[in-house]
C-alpha cells in the first residue's frame, strides 16, 4: 500500500476498524514534513536550543517552519508551575501560558507562537475525555492506543494545516524512557508509518560523557539511550551528540554502529561559547543539509535567502563579540538564585547589549533579605536597575527601597510589571505624600490601595478575575521617552500577565506629584507605561507589561535598549552619540 493509500484508509473512523487516525478537514499528505527531536540519556542537554536553531537553519532556506514543544505533565499550560522550580511562565501573544521553550522558539526563529504550538498531557487526555463524553468513539472503550496517539497525531497535523508549513518541529519534553512521555513516541512511530518514507526525520540528542578521571570520550551511555529509542520503535536519522568536546571519530564510529545510523548522520554537537554561535555549527557541520535530503525537499530551498539571513544572524555575531563598553545591571528579585525564572530578561538584556555593543554583566540582588540603610552600599557599583516580574509579599519592601534609591540617584531603571506597581506605590509614598499607599495584593488593609485589582477590570476580562493574559495594544503619549524609544510610534503591542493595576482615581494625584503615564490601553484607564521626564531623571521608565517576552536578538526591545544605552551613557558618556536607537 502507498503511504497515501494508507492514509485515507486509516482516516476511516469507524468500530469496525482498530485504527482511529482523525484527518483535520484541509489535510495534504506530503506537504507538511516532520521533524521529531527526542532527548536520551539525560535531561537539561539543551534540546529547545538545538531543536529551534536546527528550526532557524531551516527557515534561513526559505522554507516555512512550525515548532510544537510536547510537554508530558498533565497541567493544561503552564500558568501554575512555580518559576522557581520549572523556570518562567513565557506568555504568547495568544494569552496562552506555556514553557519558557516557546519563547527560544520565538528569539531563535524570530516568529511569534500561538497555542496551537504548545500541548501537554492535560490537554491531550482532557480532549480524549471531552470527546468519550460527547460520544464520538463510538462505543468503542478509550484506549491509549489508538485513542490517545490518534489525538497527539491529530494535534501534529492540525498545526501542519493551520500553519501550512513545509516542516513541523516537534520536540518531546523530558527524556526517551520518561513513562509520561511515552505515548508521544508512540505516536511519532505511527505518525513515520501513516506519511510514509521520507516524511520524517527523527533526531536524537545524546550525551557523550567524558568522566575527568579517564579523560577520554565513552559512549555507552548514548549508546544505551538510543537503543531505548530503537526499542521502542524509532529508528533515528540523525544522531547530535552533545559532549564539552569535539566527539572522536571513533566514538562517533560506535554509536554509528550500534545505531544503525550512517557515520556521517552522527554529528558532534559540543559545548561552545555562545548558544548564538549554534546555528552555524549546524550549517558547517552539515546537519541540516542531512535534514534537507532525509525529507527530499531540495527543491524548495532558496540559496539566496539562506545567504541573506546567514549574512545577517553573523552581523549580529559580531555585534556580540564587539565590546566597547561593560555595564553592570542589577536585578532585584526574589528567585535570583535560579537563573531560569528570569530567562527572558537576561536574553533581552543580551540582546540590547549587543546593539550597543556593550556587554551586559548581571548583578543579582536579593531583595528579601536587605535592610533600608544598606540599599545605597548594595546598588552603588550599579549602571543601572531592573525591577522584574514578581507575586506576593516576599521582598516587597526591599524593592521598593531599591527603586527609591534609583528615582533619586539618577540611576537607569526599569519596571517590569511588578516593578512598574512597585514603582506607583514608591511614588505615592515619597512624593506624592501618601502614606500607607500599597497594592492589595500584599497588603489588603492599606491606607492608599493605589494598585488594585478593580471591578470594573474583572467585567471587561470576564475571566472571573483571572489574569489579563498576552497581547494587548498600548497607546504611547508623543513626546516622552516611550514614544521616542519607539520611534514615535503611535502604538504599539506588548504582552501582559497580571491581575492587579493602578486605581484610576489616584491618576490625577500620581500626576500631580510629576509622574507620567506615557502610555495607557486604548479604550480603558489601564495604565501601561511611566515615566519621570528626562530633565528630572535620565531614564526612569517602567511598563505594566513584560517587554523582555518579544525582545529578539535582531530586534531588541526598546526598554530594554533605553535602560541599557542609558547605562552605557553612565559609564562612558562619549560613547552614547555612536549608539544607534533605531529599532
Ligand atoms: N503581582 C502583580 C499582578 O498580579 C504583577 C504580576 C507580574 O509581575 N507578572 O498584577
Amino acid at each position: 500500500m502507498n503511504p497515501q493509500d494508507a492514509l485515507t484508509s486509516l482516516a476511516a473512523v469507524s468500530d469496525e476498524t482498530e485504527f482511529y487516525t482523525p484527518m483535520p478537514p484541509g489535510y495534504k499528505p506530503g506537504k507538511t514534513k516532520y521533524v521529531g527531536v527526542f532527548g536520551t540519556v539525560m535531561s537539561g542537554l539543551g534540546k529547545g536550543i538545538f531543536a529551534s536553531s536546527l528550526a532557524r537553519v531551516l527557515k534561513d532556506k526559505g522554507l516555512t517552519v512550525a515548532p510544537i514543544k510536547l510537554e508530558g505533565y498533565l497541567n493544561l499550560d503552564s500558568g501554575t508551575l512555580n518559576p522557581f522550580r520549572h523556570g518562567e511562565v513565557f506568555v504568547l501573544d495568544d494569552g496562552m501560558e506555556c514553557d519558557m521553550d516557546l519563547g527560544t522558539y520565538e528569539r531563535m526563529l524570530d516568529q511569534n507562537m500561538t497555542r496551537m504550538n504548545f500541548s501537554t498531557s492535560g490537554q491531550i487526555f482532557s480532549a480524549v475525555l471531552e470527546k468519550e463524553r460527547r460520544g464520538n468513539y463510538l462505543g468503542r472503550d478509550v484506549q491509549m492506543i489508538p485513542h490517545v496517539t490518534g489525538e497527539v497525531k491529530s494535534k501534529l497535523r492540525q498545526l501542519a494545516v493551520s500553519s501550512d508549513a513545509d516542516v513541523v518541529f516537534i520536540e518531546i519534553g523530558g527524556t526517551v524512557g520518561d513513562v509520561e512521555n511515552a505515548y508521544y513516541i508512540e505516536a511519532l512511530r505511527q505518525l513515520a508509518f501513516e506519511e510514509g518514507q521520507g516524511s520524517t526525520c527523527f533526531v536524537a540528542l545524546t550525551y557523550v560523557l567524558q568522566p575527568p578521571a579517564l579523560g577520554e570520550q565513552k559512549s555507552k551511555a548514548a549508546q544505551l539511550g538510543i537503543k531505548q529509542l530503537l526499542q521502542s520503535g524509532i529508528q533515528p536519522n540523525i544522531i547530535a551528540c552533545r559532549a564539552i568536546q569535539p566527539v572522536s571519530n571513533k566514538v562517533r564510529e560506535k554509536i554509528a554502529l550500534y545505531s544503525s545510523v550512517p557515520f556521517n548522520r552522527v554529528f558532534s554537537m559540543h559545548d561552545r561559547e555562545s548558544i548564538y554561535v549554534i546555528p552555524e555549527m549546524i550549517r558547517e557541520a552539515g546537519l541540516d543539509k542531512a535534514v534537507v535530503d532525509i525529507l527530499g525537499i531540495q527543491e524548495r530551498v532558496h540559496v539566496e535567502a539562506e545567504d541573506k539571513a546567514r549574512a545577517l544572524w553573523n552581523d549580529y555575531l559580531t555585534r556580540l563579540r564587539k565590546v566597547d563598553a561593560r555595564v553592570t545591571i542589577g536585578i532585584a528579585g526574589k528567585y535570583t538564585s535560579v537563573r531560569d525564572s528570569y530567562a527572558s530578561v537576561i536574553k533581552a538584556l543580551e540582546h540590547s547589549g549587543a546593539r550597543c555593543g556593550a556587554a551586559v554583566e548581571i548583578n543579582w540582588i536579593e531583595v528579601s533579605d536587605i535592610p533600608l540603610e544598606d540599599v545605597a552600599d548594595r546598588l552603588a557599583h550599579l549602571d543601572g536597575l531592573i525591577v522584574p516580574g514578581g507575586f506576593g509579599a516576599r521582598g516587597v519592601e526591599g524593592k521598593i527601597s531599591c527603586i527609591r534609591h534609583a528615582r533619586t540617584t539618577g540611576l537607569p531603571y526599569l519596571g517590569l510589571c511588578y516593578g512598574f506597581q512597585l514603582a506607583v506605590i514608591e511614588f505615592a509614598r515619597n512624593v506624592c505624600g501618601l502614606d500607607g499607599a500599597g497594592s492589595t495584593e500584599f497588603s489588603a488593609e492599606c491606607k492608599h490601595p493605589v494598585i488594585d485589582i478593580l471591578p470594573e477590570q474583572k467585567q471587561i476580562e470576564g475571566l472571573g478575575g483571572n489574569m489579563r493574559l498576552g497581547g494587548h495594544d498600548v497607546v504611547l503619549k508623543s513626546g516622552t521617552l516611550a514614544s521616542r524609544l519607539f520611534n514615535g510610534a503611535p502604538e504599539v503591542r506588548l504582552r501582559f500577565r497580571h491581575r492587579y493595576e493602578v486605581d484610576p482615581r489616584y491618576i490625577d494625584k500620581l500626576e500631580a506629584g510629576g509622574l507620567v503615564f506615557s502610555g495607557k490601553a486604548p479604550d480603558f484607564p489601564i495604565m501601561q507605561v511611566l515615566e519621570l521626564p528626562q530633565d528630572v531623571h535620565p531614564c526612569f521608565i517602567a511598563t505594566q507589561a513584560h517587554p523582555e517576552l518579544t525582545s529578539r536578538p535582531l530586534r531588541p526591545d526598546p526598554f530594554f535598549l533605553g535602560l541599557v544605552k542609558a547605562a552605557v551613557a553612565r559609564r562612558k558618556p562619549a560613547q552614547v552619540a555612536d549608539i544607534a536607537v533605531e529599532i
